[in-house]
């Protein structure tokens, strides 16, 4: 599951999903209400982007060109 970085540097993670915001952890970003805002600084989901994450799911990461 993809996490998401606000331009406040809060990152959404699904599996612990938004407490404060009453979302369930398990909920993709994607699956998020329109209404949902960073529970930082109050940014919509407009303003997140997608985080590229080599090392988050690294069991089956390689370096490459080696
Ligand atoms: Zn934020």
């Amino acid at each position: 599951m993809d996490k998401y970085e606000c331009p406040c540097t809060y990152i959404y993670d699904p599996l612990q999903g938004d407490p404060k915001g009453q979302i369930r952890d398990g909920t993709v970003f994607h699956d998020l209400p329109d209404t949902w805002q960073c529970p930082v600084c109050g940014a919509g989901k407009d303003f997140f982007w997608k985080l590229i994450s080599k090392f988050a799911d690294n069991n089956t990461y390689k370096i490459e060109g080696l």
